[in-house]
C-alpha cells in the first residue's frame, strides 16, 4: 500500500514537473491552418490590432471533437485552438470552402487572440450580428452564417470591434427600384394549356391540375427538385425575377419548400440557386454548390398553411427576397452561368399547390417573335435524397 502510494505521490509531482515545464510560449499551428491564421493577422492590422502570436505563443491543431463541434479554444497557457478535422474535410469539397473555413478559424481566433465571449444577436434583418455567434442555441437555430460577400467586411470590421454600426444590408427598406420589369414567361395553371409539369406524373410523384393550380402528391421520402428549362436562357447580366405562388397546409412539419432557379446541366451538383420557406416561419437561402444553406431567419410574413407568395429579383450582383410582397433579404448571387431553368422543391411526402409561375426582366416587354410567353417549356424532375442535407456545426 505505502509502495502505491509512494508511486502516486512519484507520478503526481512529475506530471507537475512536465506541466511547469511547458513552454507557455510555444507557437505550434497545423499548416493547414497557417494561411488563415495571417490573414487574421492582417486584418486585425488593419483596424489596428497588432498581434504576436509567433512570440506570444498559440497552438492550433486538429481533432476529433464530439457533439457536432468545428471549433474549441482552450483558454491555456498558450491558448489551444482544436478543430475537428473530420469538418474540415466535409466543407472542404464545396464551393464557398475557403470562407467557411475562414469563419471557423476566425471564430476561434475571436476567442483565443481577442477574447470575445459568444454572441448571439442578431442584426436587423435577422443576420447572426458576429461570426462569434455559437455555444448554447437560440431558438434552435442552426449555426449556419452568411460569411460571404459584403457581409465579410462587416464580419469583420465586427470581428475587432464589436462596436461597429449596423451595416446597410441588413437595412429592411429595400435599396433598390424593382419596378420596369416585363413578363417573359408566365403559367396560370388554369387550364392544361397553362400547366407545365403534368407530363411527368408518376406514382411517386403525381401532378394534376386542381382548380386553376397545380397539385403535387409526393409518396416518396424524398425532395423532388421540379425544374422548367427555359427556351432562351436569361443572361447572368440581365435584371430578372422569379416568382411562384405556394400552399402547404401540412402545418405539424417543418419541412422546407420553396423555389429554384440557375444554370442547369442535369447534374446532381449543379449550382442551383434556392429559396425556400417553412410552416414554423422559418426561411433559408443558399445554392446547392455549397455545403449547406447561408442562413435560416425567422419571418413573420411567412403564412403557417396560408398561400405564400415566394419571389426573388436578381439586380445587378444581388438577390432580393420576398415573401408575400415584404422585402425580407438581399445577398449576392452565386451562379455565374446564364438561368436556364426554375421551378420549385417539393419537400418528402407531402402534398403542395403552386400557382403563378412567373419569370421577368427588366426592361420593356419583348415583341414577338422574341416574347417568350407561352412558348413551350420543357420539364424535368429529379429526386434527391437530402435536398441540403448538412446543417453548420457549432463551434
Ligand atoms: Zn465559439
Amino acid at each position: 500500500m505505502a509502495r502505491l502510494n509512494f508511486y502516486f505521490v512519484f507520478t503526481f509531482f512529475a506530471l507537475l514537473f512536465l506541466a511547469s515545464c511547458k513552454d507557455p510560449h510555444e507557437f505550434r499551428i497545423d499548416p493547414a491552418f497557417a494561411d488563415y491564421l495571417q490573414r487574421f493577422e492582417n486584418e486585425g492590422a488593419i483596424r489596428g490590432t497588432n498581434l504576436t502570436p509567433q512570440t506570444s505563443g498559440l497552438i492550433m491543431e486538429f481533432a476529433t471533437l464530439k457533439d457536432s463541434t468545428a471549433g474549441l479554444t482552450h483558454y491555456e497557457t498558450p491558448i489551444r485552438i482544436e478543430i475537428d478535422k473530420t469538418y474540415w474535410n466535409a466543407i472542404a469539397n464545396s464551393a464557398g470552402a475557403d470562407l467557411m473555413k475562414e469563419d471557423l478559424i476566425f471564430h476561434e481566433l475571436g476567442h483565443g487572440l481577442l477574447g470575445r465571449p459568444h454572441l448571439n444577436t442578431t442584426l436587423s434583418n435577422n443576420d447572426w450580428k458576429s461570426i462569434l455567434c455559437g455555444g448554447n442555441k437560440v431558438n434552435n437555430r442552426p449555426w449556419n452564417i452568411n460569411f460571404r460577400g459584403v457581409r465579410r467586411k462587416y464580419y469583420l470590421d465586427e470581428l475587432f470591434n464589436e462596436n461597429t454600426a449596423e451595416p446597410a444590408f441588413a437595412s429592411l427598406t429595400l435599396p433598390v427600384d424593382t419596378t420596369g420589369f416585363a413578363v417573359d414567361y408566365q403559367k396560370t395553371f388554369d387550364n392544361t394549356s397553362q400547366a407545365m409539369w403534368l407530363d411527368q406524373s408518376s406514382s411517386q410523384l403525381n401532378i394534376t391540375l386542381d382548380n386553376g393550380r397545380l397539385r403535387f402528391i409526393s409518396t416518396v421520402n424524398s425532395n423532388f427538385l421540379v425544374f422548367a428549362q427555359l427556351q432562351t436562357p436569361i443572361s447572368i447580366n440581365t435584371d430578372f425575377s422569379y416568382e411562384l405562388t405556394f400552399q402547404y397546409p401540412t402545418l405539424s412539419n417543418s419541412n422546407q419548400f420553396g423555389i429554384i432557379f440557375g444554370h442547369g446541366t442535369g447534374g446532381t451538383t449543379d449550382p442551383t440557386e434556392y429559396f425556400t420557406i417553412s410552416n414554423t416561419q422559418k426561411m433559408q437561402m443558399g445554392n446547392r454548390s455549397w455545403y449547406s444553406f447561408y442562413t435560416e431567419l425567422t419571418k413573420s410574413s411567412i403564412l403557417t398553411g396560408g398561400v405564400n407568395k415566394l419571389k426573388v429579383f436578381k439586380i445587378g450582383t444581388f438577390l432580393y427576397y420576398f415573401i408575400n410582397n415584404v422585402y425580407c433579404y438581399m445577398s449576392e448571387i452565386e451562379a455565374t452561368n446564364s438561368i436556364n431553368e426554375a421551378g420549385l422543391m417539393v419537400p418528402p411526402l407531402s402534398t403542395i399547390w403552386i400557382d403563378n409561375f412567373k419569370i421577368s426582366h427588366k426592361g420593356a416587354l419583348l415583341a414577338p417573335p422574341v416574347s417568350k410567353t407561352n412558348q413551350q417549356i420543357t420539364t424535368t424532375i429529379q429526386k434527391v435524397d437530402n435536398f441540403i442535407p448538412n446543417n453548420v456545426f457549432n463551434k
